[in-house]
């Protein structure tokens, strides 16, 4: 566990905040317009970061485990259902283009994380099968396993040019 607690400093808070706000915006997301309510989830993203050494959730229990956390790294794995359904994520940091117009309201999110037991093995795979690999496919098909993008490469991204995931939330899809 990396002990180095100090609480980020406003300016630490603001240039993380104006990245994901550039980031989400590259990517087609949009962060909540309450920009006070969201730099607060910004400190508590700063705050696990120097807990943990990444940047869970800040309104989830995190394991200090990077790899039984990493559907929670922010952008966490849920994101983008939780978007489709109920124009949030479960921290409401993201919210969907119909709640920033104000054509929708935003209600309670239930968690959609699964129970420890039912993750223990990859959250959010695909289940594909490898033996169904296409033979006329020279390279494996990655696929990020926070927004669902594709690619046909070698070996996955270092980041993922949608979300900014690393390349370790990346499944070999086919
Ligand atoms: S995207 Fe997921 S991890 Fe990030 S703040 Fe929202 S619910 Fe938490």
């Amino acid at each position: 566990m990396n002990e180095n607690f100090g609480e980020p400093t406003d300016s630490e808070v603001d240039e993380l905040y104006a990245r994901l706000d550039r980031e989400a915006k590259q990517g087609g997301y949009f962060l909540n317009p309450d920009v006070e309510f969201v730099k607060g989830l910004v400190r508590g993203l700063l705050i696990n970061e120097r807990r943990y050494g990444y940047r869970a959730c800040p309104c989830r229990l995190a394991a200090d485990d990077k790899q039984q956390d990493l559907d929670i790294i922010c952008p966490c794995y849920y994101r983008d259902a939780d978007l489709s359904e109920f124009g949030a994520c479960y921290c409401a940091l993201y919210v969907s283009a119909a709640v920033l117009k104000g054509e929708k309201e935003l209600s309670c999110i239930p968690e959609r994380r699964p129970p420890f037991e039912s993750r223990a093995a990859k959250p959010g795979s695909s289940g594909a099968s490898l033996d169904a690999v296409p033979a006329k496919l020279s390279v494996p098909v990655w696929r990020c396993l926070v927004c669902g993008y594709l690619c046909g490469r070698e070996g996955p991204p270092e980041l993922c040019p949608i979300c900014k995931a690393g390349k370790e939330r990346f499944e070999r899809f086919i």
